[in-house]
């Protein structure tokens, strides 16, 4: 983990992040649905935050939700944390980075077994790293 990358202030993020990433990532933001090239992404591997590099999520938990978002039912341990977001005029529950505490989307509790989640992510709040091949 870079820990340098937890205690960035905003001007910090907006210079090192693309304005789309600081839009999902520092703003809340949505990115259009079908628009992140990780929605096809099908290889062995790891989705990292975009943000300071943690891994968040395993290709293996990844699947295919119809949404145009990537989808996990479950994100690797303790690598995300949730809180209650009451905009919208709806109660959803956000996930963020546990460690920079950047957006990354939303989750909802009609995902697969055998968690029933569905981590339903940005994928511009990602970078996707392929397992080493030989
Ligand atoms: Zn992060």
């Amino acid at each position: 983990m870079d820990n340098e990358a937890t205690d960035r202030d905003e001007a910090e993020w907006q210079h090192c992040l693309t304005p789309q990433q600081f839009h999902v990532l520092r703003q809340h933001g949505t990115e259009r649905p079908g628009s992140s090239p990780l929605n096809a992404e099908q290889r062995d591997g790891t989705f990292v935050c975009a943000g300071c590099g943690q891994k968040l999520f395993t290709s293996t938990t990844k699947f295919e939700s119809g949404t145009g978002w990537p989808s996990f039912w479950t994100p690797i341990d303790g690598a995300v944390k949730t809180t209650t977001d009451r905009s919208l005029f709806m109660t959803r529950t956000e996930v963020h980075c546990s460690a920079c505490q950047g957006h990354l989307g939303h989750m909802f509790e009609d995902g697969p077994k055998p968690t029933g989640l569905r981590y339903c992510m940005n994928g511009t709040a990602m970078r996707f790293e392929p397992d080493p091949t030989d």
